[in-house]
């Protein structure tokens, strides 16, 4: 018989960022919060992403030591290294766990083995856990967890390309990566040439499952992971989409109107540089 599942989420607290341009009204340039998923059956638990930073990782490793389950498996939902980066040092911590990704995501983890320097250790000197993995590809019919199914589900481009995502029918779970955001503004940088379209596509394919819960893989911890965030990312996108071709707004206007239009959102700078990245920069 099959064990009942349970899930836990932890988010790894924004991290500041060096010699990156200021954000308007003072909000401070911070990565996103991460957040890492924790399914544990009776004495078995698979972890979904790991945060990146060597004061994340202390905190997430007493953190999962304190459910007192035999860690098995990580699994990655996609290549930005923000959600494995981590991967090595807790593969060290918990020897009997094996790291899983599809093909997509491992040929991805390669490609930011190499572009690692530039893109995270100048924004975060020191901080950013060293490292590579090579995740074993999961198997179509997924991994098992005390007689429970974990299964890939590849979503295409949502805010990069080869994403993925981790359901679990048992317990209409549906852990997303960052094909879905809760309450935290999305990164769209990568949205250009067709990518907001495919993305609204990865999300039709995560509604047909019905999920009861959907983990953001950057969300506000306050918020619940229930499956109406797959719904808010997708007004999230067409609400940037309509503002990007009415046009007419400089990028401070761009940037207020969201603000307006979604007050409370963790992390304004990933909306700044979103704007920027289709209205081109301020003008001084
Ligand atoms: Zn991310």
């Amino acid at each position: 018989m099959a064990a009942d599942l349970r899930f836990h989420v932890h988010v790894a607290e924004p991290t500041l960022e060096h010699g990156t341009p200021p954000v308007p009204h003072g909000h401070p340039a911070v990565a996103s919060p991460i957040s890492s998923t924790l399914i544990t059956g009776e004495r078995d638990a698979v972890l979904v992403d790991t945060p990146w930073s060597h004061d994340h990782i202390r905190v997430i490793t007493d953190w999962i030591a304190s459910f007192d389950k035999n860690l098995t498996a990580i699994y990655i939902t996609h290549g930005h290294g923000d959600h494995w980066f981590g991967a090595p040092a807790l593969l060290e911590r918990f020897p009997g766990a094996r790291a899983y990704s599809t093909a997509g995501t491992a040929a991805y983890i390669k490609s930011q083995h190499e572009t690692r320097a530039t893109a995270w250790d100048a924004r975060f000197p020191g901080q950013v856990c060293e490292g590579e993995i090579s995740p074993e590809i999961i198997p179509d019919e997924g991994i098992e967890l005390e007689g429970n199914v974990l299964k890939a589900v590849q979503l295409g481009h949502t805010d990069t390309d080869d994403t993925t995502g981790l359901w679990v029918p048992s317990i209409r779970l549906f852990v997303a990566g960052d094909s879905v955001y809760n309450h935290c503004h999305q990164y769209l940088n990568e949205s250009g040439d067709g990518g907001l379209d495919a993305w609204y596509r990865a999300l039709d394919v995560i509604e047909a499952l019905d999920p009861r819960y959907a983990v953001a893989g950057h969300k506000d911890r306050a918020q619940p992971d229930d499956g109406a965030a797959v719904q808010r990312t997708r007004t999230y996108l067409r609400t940037f989409q309509r503002l990007t071709e009415e046009g007419r707004r400089t990028p401070e206007e761009f940037f207020d109107e969201m603000m307006r239009l979604f007050p409370g959102y963790a992390n304004p700078k990933a909306l700044w540089r979103s704007v920027v990245a289709v209205t081109g920069p301020p003008t001084a």
